[in-house]
């Protein structure tokens, strides 16, 4: 196809890695954190210099639309000129404009996006189109008045939505229904947003009639969870820092378990972020972290591992082409291509200018969340009747998200949890918040029905947010904490397109059993040290956790994928497992329950599984190669 590299992608790592950490001197008062700031510098922009550095360090060889490899520098960002991809449409007369699009840029996409490119031979054409836009540590919100214009109130109410109008490139998506879903929205998807937890389910999960034969067992999953863990590279809040938020968490469970109240475990929560300074194995420089507790508006001193950190700059090395501020609309099947048609925003500061185009493509990976994969695949049946199966849509799980806050202002003695994001605008925090979440209690226990095995997590309230919180639940939140139940709920939600948006219809949601067994636990948290219970009103029947819609089956009778994210053929009849060849689904939408705990890691593990598939399918043959001795399981196996 095109001409052999020059020099080798993994010498082009190790020189970024080299690189990286050869830019950065050791700083002063924080150096004993792991922050590495130059003389006079603020933390939000030594953090903002070392990604960029890190970036402009990394090497790749990217392929031309005439199939030869073109070597190149990193700019300092991960996002590449929109005028490639309106270029590459008719680039390569008679052949598809990319061999391969990823949509959408969370643990979904951002696996595939690597995985692929890792194994893509030379000239191989792969981009990767993401609705946000790019976002670079030590850039994200700060202040109230800054965290306002960011924000998507995605089709709200009428009224919200004029309070608020819908700013499509902000860092976070809300969307309305009787289950309110927030996301996260910019390259890395919802990891810039989340709070990095970091858990494996249970084998019983998996054990559930929903889950497709060939993922019965949590084995098969195995080796996926054992690379996302690398990858994200996981560690827990040092002994040496534990905080108040922590150690009330932990001592409530504990008094709790003394007084035989309850059985369960609790631990500290694993969490993709880093404690002390280091470069990373994909080159990126990383400060660590300051215990601002703002981590779900956005790291700000590059701590966390979100997906910028590690899987994107990985396929970026591997020669794709990510196209931010642009929101794919639809797919339609062109003979035996797949064209998608997109909106980009061309301009970050004015949202609203955007113009239309179209690429085409071989395979298609579909990666946008939950509620975007749904929203581009309901368009795509609706628009260009693409033979989609009837589950689409149905099964939509919450995660059994529950909150809960508990009011410890009257208690003697005084409770302290200081659960209020400090930031980083005034530098180092005096007095550590934590991480967002740091702490678990697990309630998981074989002889439980699985309604009753959920999961507790201590939640801070993010800088900018914490004043508006206090305010509404009445609190100080230096002596409250809010809390973050998750369990089995029933999974039988419905997303469906209402004014071309897509909205959740579940009517009993605020009726699951996981949630009455939530809020009975959560009383007793409350009161194990003379604190007050409520349930959290600013955000009821929320998830964070948006779950299936296109959901893994044996056939389209079952599902709207199989176990290997290819999406049935339902014009083939309803109990087909005739797929639409090169289309697949990899992302959280493809989970046909609960999960029961976080689930960034299953996601990661499961778009881990597809990718390894892609590239080891002997009809895919012609796009990526595979070398002959592999320590990884043997796709018959699978
Ligand atoms: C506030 C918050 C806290 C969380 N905390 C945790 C946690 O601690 N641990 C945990 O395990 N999980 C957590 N989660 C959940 C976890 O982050 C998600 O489950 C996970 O990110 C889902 O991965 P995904 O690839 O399916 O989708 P996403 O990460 O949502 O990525 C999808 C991407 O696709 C893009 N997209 C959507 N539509 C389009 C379109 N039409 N065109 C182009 N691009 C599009 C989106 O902008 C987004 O970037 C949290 C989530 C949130 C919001
Ligand atoms: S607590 Fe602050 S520094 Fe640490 S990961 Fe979260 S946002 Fe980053």
């Amino acid at each position: 196809m095109g001409k052999t590299p020059r020099v080798g992608r993994r010498d082009f790592l190790k020189m970024g890695v080299v690189g990286a950490g050869a830019t950065l001197a050791t700083g002063c008062r924080s150096a004993e954190l792991g922050l590495v700031p130059d003389p006079g510098m603020d933390l939000a922009t030594a953090a903002q210099l070392a990604y960029r550095r890190s970036l402009r360090a990394l090497k790749r060889t990217v392929p031309l639309p005439d199939g030869t490899e073109q070597s190149q520098i990193g700019s300092g960002t991960l996002t590449s000129d929109h005028a490639l991809l309106r270029a590459a449409r008719g680039s390569r007369p008679g052949r598809a404009d990319f061999d391969v699009l990823v949509i959408g840029s969370g643990y979904g996409g951002a696996v595939c996006a690597a995985r692929l490119a890792a194994r893509r031979r030379p000239g191989v054409r792969i981009a990767l189109l993401e609705r946000g836009r790019e976002w670079v540590p030590g850039t994200f919100p700060q202040h109230l008045f800054s965290f306002n214009p960011l924000t998507p109130f995605v089709r709200r109410t009428a009224w919200m939505s004029e309070q608020h109008p819908y700013n499509p490139l902000g860092l976070f998506g809300f969307y309305d229904g009787d289950v309110q879903v927030v996301i996260g929205n910019g390259l890395g998807g919802a990891s810039l947003t989340n709070c990095a937890v970091v858990l494996e389910p249970e084998e019983d999960v998996f054990r559930q009639a929903a889950w497709p034969g060939e993922l019965r067992a949590k084995r098969a999953l195995a080796p996926y969870y054992a690379r996302a863990q690398r990858m994200l590279s996981p560690q827990t809040t040092p002994a040496d820092r534990l905080t108040p938020k922590l150690r009330n968490h932990l001592a409530t469970a504990a008094r709790l378990k003394t007084e035989r109240v309850w059985d369960a475990e609790a631990y500290q929560a694993p969490l993709a972020i880093t404690f002390d300074a280091r470069t990373n194995d994909q080159g990126v420089r990383q400060h660590g972290c300051v215990q601002c507790g703002d981590c779900v508006t956005g790291c700000n001193v590059g701590a966390k591992n979100s997906l910028d950190m590690n899987y994107l700059p990985l396929a970026w090395t591997g020669g794709v082409l990510m196209f931010t501020q642009t929101d794919i609309s639809k797919i339609r099947k062109v003979g035996e291509l797949y064209q998608i048609d997109y909106d980009l925003r061309p301009d970050a500061h004015r949202p609203s200018r955007r113009e239309t185009g179209s690429v085409t493509a071989n395979v298609v990976v579909v990666a946008a969340g939950t509620m975007g994969s749904n929203e581009i695949l309901l368009r795509s049946r609706e628009a260009d009747g693409i033979a989609l199966s009837r589950w689409l849509g149905k099964g939509f799980s919450g995660n059994g998200n529950y909150l809960g806050f508990v009011d410890y202002q009257f208690t003697d003695p005084a409770v302290r949890t200081n659960t209020a994001g400090a930031g980083i605008a005034r530098g180092v925090p005096a007095e550590p918040v934590g991480a967002y979440i740091e702490g678990v209690i697990d309630f998981r226990r074989h002889r439980r029905p699985l309604e009753r095995r959920v999961l507790i997590e201590d939640m801070a309230q993010a800088s900018t947010l914490a004043g508006g919180v206090a305010l509404l639940m009445l609190a100080d939140l230096s002596r409250a904490v809010t809390l973050l139940g998750m369990g089995h709920d029933r999974a039988e939600g419905e997303i469906h397109l209402e004014g071309d948006a897509p909205i959740v219809r579940w009517p009993d949601y605020d009726r699951q059993p996981s949630h009455a067994e939530l809020a009975r636990l959560m009383d007793q948290y409350a009161q194990a040290f003379g604190g007050k219970f409520s349930v959290f009103g600013p955000a009821r029947n929320y998830t964070a956790h948006p779950l299936g819609g296109c959901r893994m089956g044996a056939s389209a009778a079952s599902g709207v994928v199989n176990h290997r994210g290819q999406v049935f053929d339902a014009a083939a009849g309803d109990a087909t497992r005739a797929v639409h060849a090169g289309l697949y689904v990899a992302d959280a939408s493809i989970v046909p329950t609960a999960i029961g705990n976080n689930p960034l890691l299953t996601i990661a593990a499961l778009a881990e599984r597809i990718a390894d598939l892609i590239v080891t399918d002997p009809d895919h043959a012609a796009l990526f190669e595979v070398p002959p001795t592999r320590h990884d399981p043997p796709m018959q196996s699978l």
